[in-house]
């Protein structure tokens, strides 16, 4: 048993991230002078001083069961400084004061069955949502996509092949988190929801589900005697939205909720605007327990690009140089008119630039 006694929990938030960073880190804190990638995995950066850091990163399945913690928290005590921390896409990193331990730390991670890279021009570990374990709302389980894909693209995580960095992401609803990136798998519901009208009256709330629908196309009613909602089905645009608020408003579906693929979005710069992500593949099954079509298409998309886009060119800059019409050649994905977007609403509403409107 652990006989270190627990520290007492804080309430209020995560605490100050500060106090467990490694110490050459803490010290320069604002101070870095420049970095370089020594290999596929490994980040050095320098100080003003002179001091020196070395990160080693390696990929994690993110939904991490308490043995491969400890498993990792060993490797950094006993081949690192006794420092880690995770990045946004799931990846741990160890960071180590001299050049010596970065060897033995990468063979003591590989050994162990978790792969070092990730880093530079690579395809980064893909970001997921919570799926079938966390949320309350999934149509697939980001998780289980994200494990099949990255078992296929290891290669490109551990390896330099690609014209520029790639981040991939997962969205296991229509609506809600993740879901852009330079490739977006997404769900795509293509079915009104089914509404169980025994159970609305006690479980939603309906002004609030009338409310979320973004295209009106909710009604209350009264079916059977009770009160309850409709949904006019010419307008309904199957996003999902009204499923959290009132899970009676069923929506997921094994056939009839399908993978999307997007591609091309991009925060702005300081040369480009941001770039939202265009639709490029839709109606993919969702397939668990390996998801191989859409696997297939996605290598597909990254063969193309890493063939034919040119050095530092991201997805978005590469589509917008050779155009679309190339793009779709180049990938063999079909075509259609589906893929045309004739939605103006957005042109009002989203902020598409850095600057400032009232
Ligand atoms: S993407 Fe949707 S279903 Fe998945 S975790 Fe986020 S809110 Fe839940
Ligand atoms: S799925 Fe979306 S568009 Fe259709 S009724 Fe629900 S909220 Fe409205």
């Amino acid at each position: 048993m652990h006989k270190t006694p627990h520290r007492t929990p804080i309430e209020s938030g995560c605490p100050d991230g500060m106090q467990y960073m490694h110490p050459v880190m803490r010290a320069n804190f604002g101070q870095w002078r420049f970095h370089e990638d020594p290999r596929p995995g490994v980040l050095m950066h320098q100080a003003w001083n002179g001091e020196r850091i070395w990160t080693v990163r390696a990929g994690t399945q993110r939904i991490l069961d308490l043995f491969s913690l400890r498993r990792l928290c060993e490797i950094g005590d006993r081949y690192g400084d006794g420092h880690v921390r995770f990045t946004i896409r799931s990846n741990i990193e160890f960071m180590v004061a001299s050049e010596a331990k970065v060897a033995g730390l990468i063979q003591a991670l590989e050994t162990n069955g978790f792969i070092v890279g990730g880093t530079k021009n690579s395809v980064a570990a893909i970001s997921h949502t919570q799926g079938w374990l966390h949320c309350d709302i999934p149509a697939t389980d980001a998780s289980g996509v994200v494990k099949s894909m990255m078992d296929e693209l290891i290669g490109e995580f551990r390896a330099w092949n690609m014209p520029n960095r790639v981040h991939i992401t997962t969205s296991c609803c229509q609506i809600n988190c993740g879901g852009q990136g330079d490739i977006a798998i997404n769900i795509q519901h293509t079915k009104p929801p089914k509404i169980d009208h025994a159970l609305v009256a006690n479980v939603c709330e309906r002004p609030s589900v009338v409310a979320r629908c973004p295209v009106a196309a909710i009604r209350p009613a009264m079916v059977n005697g009770r009160p309850s909602l409709e949904v006019d089905e010419r307008k309904c645009i199957c996003c999902g939205a009204c499923y959290p608020p009132c899970p009676p408003m069923q929506i997921n579906d094994p056939e009839h909720s399908k993978l999307a693929i997007w591609i091309g979005g991009n925060h702005s710069n300081a040369r480009s605007r941001p770039s939202f992500q265009k639709l490029v593949a839709a109606g993919i099954p969702n397939n668990p327990p390996r998801w191989p079509e859409a696997t297939a298409l996605v290598k597909r998309i990254l063969q193309a690009y890493r063939d034919d886009a040119r050095d530092w060119e991201r997805i978005n800059d590469w589509v917008e140089r050779i155009g679309w019409s190339r793009f779709f050649e180049l990938t063999g994905l079909p075509f259609t008119k589906f893929h045309i977007d004739d939605w103006r609403g957005a042109q009002k509403s989203l902020n598409a630039s850095s600057h400032l409107r009232f």
